[in-house]
Parts: structure tokens; sequence; C-alpha cells
């Protein structure tokens, strides 16, 4: 996409409802090339890691204060778009529908500053859709109306003794499909206008808060009923309410709530450098999943026994790879030294786990030839030995500072003719655990903690301080094998379930294998 000179052009982009996944590639493609993006409380703020480099700036509502006023907002886009800069306005859900993009769009036009508007999925349809409901239904109805709840809401109107309300309810009360936004105060309210205009009151509806996201709460009832439950659910904002007979098909299509981990909150911790494989398979279940980075991965302090043991040739008999950190780590290394995947020519290739065998492929273009079924030192050892491979080879292991030395005994034990154990990277304890992590544990939201490694287990206990067992009261462990298990265990703390295979998708499983058999306790 060529980019505009000056002056610079806004895009008005509807986020979508929340789930980070429903922008429009077009949305998407205008973040990734945004020099600025300025965004509010009902975008998610996951879609700026398509922007890393942009400058965010934030205009919603934060804890107490208020949001930036609609005129600085206007401001601010227009001195952006006639600083030349290209402006990504994201706005929740679309952007011309209750999102004063119409407002945003007419002052750019009045000032001359290059404008575009890339639409997006409206809540009501996102949240409907996520909550098993759809809007139309040739059965049901063949029209649908989308109303703000928000209108005319202020007591003042009321003490002012004008209607306390532009609607025209008796027209209103007559539609089969209504999508109320920003409505949840004003739900008694709305319930009883649509009654005393005709509507039958087992009419069915709805409320769904933070729609397709994994905190999406949704109560039904009828329009009799349901302000009274959602205020025992103390349902909130933002919260859109649903009111017609299609609400009824949810009982039968209902497939956001029902995945298997939903509605369970989800702490993995884990390195900062790992893939996020595990969080993206667990919130493919359905689950809200919290990373609590541990531990930070750093260069070595020193690169002399990198350097030597690559650049020694013939390289050794066994390289063997403990981790997918120490492939990444190697690679660059080997570029920063101007040495490439032919350094481990004649060499054959040992790995600890699927995920190192995987970025051996990747990123070395090379096939291991060794990966021992269980993902632990001592299976490797006593594979080699297996093969009679220990005996007078020459070893170079790349890992990380803490690994444990049973592979580097095992080898001198069977009588290797060299081994030479280097450090690629070195962990450091990250500084704090995240707040978001803090305040689940806190509120007791916390369903799972996973553990991917004995050293985050550590870390995690570490980073949480000397209560850690108290915080990790009733809350369930999951191990991804032996070695991270009696980690654990040292730690005072029992897993809850042990992955099979010592790998993400043992672990994820022996999540979904216990939800299923005890979802309750
Ligand atoms: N432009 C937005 C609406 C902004 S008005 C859109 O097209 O969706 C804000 C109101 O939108 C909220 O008060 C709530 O009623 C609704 N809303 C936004 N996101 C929502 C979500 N994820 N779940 C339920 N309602 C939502």
């Amino acid at each position: 996409m060529a980019r505009p000179q000056h002056p610079g052009t806004i895009f008005l982009v509807g986020a979508g409802p929340g789930d980070p996944g429903l922008i429009t590639v077009k949305g998407a493609r205008l973040l990734e090339s945004a020099d600025v993006v300025v965004y509010d409380a009902l975008a998610n703020p996951a879609l700026l890691s398509y922007c890393p480099r942009a400058e965010q700036i934030y205009v919603g509502k934060l804890a107490a204060a208020h949001s930036m006023p609609q005129e600085q907002i206007n401001a601010l886009l227009v001195e952006k778009g006639r600083a030349g800069k290209r402006v990504v306005r994201l706005k929740g859900g679309d952007p011309f529908v209750f999102g004063r993009g119409g407002e945003e769009a007419e002052e750019l036009a009045r000032a001359g500053v290059p404008f575009e508007v890339v639409p997006g999925i409206t809540a009501a349809i996102g949240a409907s859709a996520y909550a098993g409901i759809p809007v139309t239904h040739r059965d049901f109805n063949s029209s649908f109306t989308v109303i703000t709840g928000h209108e005319k809401e202020e007591s003042s109107d009321r003490q002012s003794g004008a209607a306390d309300s532009d609607l025209d309810w008796s027209a209103i009360a007559r539609l089969p499909c209504i999508a109320f936004y920003m409505g949840v105060k004003a739900l008694p309210r709305i319930c009883a206008r649509l009654i005393e205009h005709g509507m039958t009151a087992d009419t069915p509806a709805a409320a769904i808060h933070r729609g397709t996201t994994p905190r999406q709460r949704t109560v039904v009832g009828t329009i009799a009923d349901l302000p009274q439950r959602v205020a025992e659910a103390k349902l909130t904002a933002p919260a859109i309410t649903i009111v017609g007979r299609v609400v009824q098909m949810r009982e039968a299509i209902n497939w956001f709530e029902t995945r298997p981990l939903f509605g369970r909150t989800i702490i993995v911790t884990r390195t900062r450098q790992q893939a996020s494989a595990l969080s993206e398979q667990l919130e493919a279940l359905g689950a809200h999943v919290i990373e609590a980075p541990t531990i930070e991965i750093h260069p070595p302090a020193d690169w002399k026994d990198v350097d030597e043991a690559l650049r020694r040739h013939p390289l050794a008999d066994w390289v063997i790879f403990t981790s997918a950190n120490a492939v990444t780590q190697t690679r660059a290394r080997m570029m920063e030294l101007g040495l490439d995947a032919r350094i481990f020519a004649g060499c054959s290739i040992a790995v600890i786990g699927e995920a190192t065998a995987a970025a051996v492929k990747e990123q070395l273009c090379l096939l291991p030839q060794l990966v021992p079924e269980r993902a632990v030192a001592e299976a490797l050892a006593d594979e080699l030995a297996a093969r009679d491979q220990i005996r007078r080879k020459r070893f170079v292991l790349l890992r990380a500072d803490i690994g444990r030395s049973i592979l580097v005994e095992r080898l001198r034990a069977g009588e290797a003719q060299g081994v030479r154990d280097v450090c690629v990277y070195e962990t450091r304890r990250a500084a704090a655990v995240p707040p978001a992590a803090v305040e689940a544990l806190a509120s007791r939201q916390v369903r799972w903690v996973t553990f991917t490694s004995s050293s985050t287990a550590a870390n995690f206990a570490a980073l949480l301080g000397g209560n850690y067992p108290e915080q990790l009261q009733g809350v369930k462990l999951a191990s991804i094998g032996p070695i991270t298990s009696s980690s654990l265990r040292g730690l005072g703390l029992e897993p809850t379930v042990e992955a099979a295979g010592a790998n993400v998708e043992g672990l994820v499983a022996a999540i979904e294998a216990h939800e299923e058999a005890a979802p309750h306790d």
C-alpha cells in the first residue's frame, strides 16, 4: 500500500466487538502500517500487537477518570492528520454504530483532512452470535432493530418534566427483535416501557456482557423478569440486551459458552520468549488465559565458550539441544558469526522435546536423529546408550544456564570422548507477576495455573512471595511432566494433573479431561 504524503489520512476502523479475531483484514493491515493509533476502552488492546511501533494513544475511560472529551479527540485527529501521520482511529464494534464515528468524520471533512472508514462487526451482531442467538430467523422475525438505551436516561431530563425519551415506544413495542445498546442501567425502564406499550410480558430477552470475549456472560429471561435477573447476576456494562423470540434459539445453538474450558481463568506461566502455543490451545477451548512470564531470557554474559564450540570443525559427533530457546539463541549467534547450517555437517542431532525438534527443523533446516519419547534428559541418555552412541563420542550440549547436569554426568560416565557443555542463554526471574494475574488470584477467579518447567514453578512461587501456598489455595495446578511435578512437590504444591508425554498437547488434554470428569469441584 503506498504511503500517502502530507496531509496524513485518518482511518476510522471498527475493532469488532471484543474477540481480536473479529477485526476485518483491512483493519488489521491498516494497524500494521499506522504511525499513530488512537483507541478507546471497547477496542481490545490485544489488537495493538499489530502495531508495536506506532504511537499508541488511549482516549477511553481510566478507572476513575473520565475519558477524553469528544472535542479533544476530534482536535487530536485533525492535528495528527495535518502532521502527515497515518492514523488509525480504532473504535469498538463498528465506528458508525453508536460510536460517534460520524462526528469524527464530519470534523475531519470540515478540516480538510482525508479519512476513510473501515466498518466493523457491531456488538449486537457479534455478541448475539456468540450467545447462540441469531438476530433474524425465518420462523420468528424478518426485521432487526438497534436502539440506544442511553438516550435521555439522565434524571435531569425527568426532573425537568420532559418525556423520558424521544423514542416512539408504541412503535418499538411492536418490533419483533431489538438490540438495546448501553442499556444496563436503563433496563428496568426499557422493559417497563415495552410492557406498558403492549409487548407481551413473556417475550424472551437476553443480556450479554462482554460478548465474544472469554469473559462473556449471558443472562436470559423475559422482559418481565430480565431486569431482576440481571441485577441478581450483577451484570454490568458493557452489555447488550436482545429482545425477541429468537432468544429461544440459544437453548439449541449456544456454541460459545459450552466449549470445554469456557469461563475458566488459567494463568500460563512461561518465559517471555516462549511460543504461546499453550495459551492459544487453551483459548481455543474457551479459557480466559492470563500469561505470566516468570523468566526472561538473556544472552550469556560471555560468548567465548559458544563461539569456540560453534567454530570448531568438525563440531562434534552429537549436538544436543535441550530447548527451543537454545535453538533460537544458537541460530542468532551463528548469524552474528557469519556461520550457517553447514557447521553441523557430519554431526548427529539429538533434542529433548517435540518443541525443540520443531525448532531445529524450522530454524536450522535440520532433521534431528534422536528425539526420545519422554522429554527428559535421562531418556535421552538411555537412548544414546541403547544405540551405543556414548563411548568414544564427542558431544556439544547447547542449553540454558540452569539445565540439570544429569546429562553431562551420564555422558561422562558412559566414557564419552569429550563433552562440551555450553550455555547459549541465561535465564533470570521476571520482575513481577503481571497485575492481571495478581488480581485474578486475589479475587479467587483462577481455576488453573500451568507449569511447563521446573524453573517456571520455582520462579512463579518466588514471585508470588512467601505466602504463595495461600495464594494458590484451591487453584488447580497443571504440570507438563514428572520433573516439573517433583519440583512443584518440592515447593509443597501437589499437581492436580500431569501431562502424558511431557508436551503442550498433553498438558491441554490433561486439563480438558479433568474438567470433563469434575466440572464442578
Ligand atoms: N460502536 C460500538 C458501540 C459503542 S456504544 C459497536 O458497534 O458495537 C457502547 C455499547 O456497545 C455498550 O454500552 C454495550 O451496550 C455495547 N457493547 C460494545 N461491546 C460489547 C460487547 N463486547 N458485549 C456486549 N455489548 C457490547
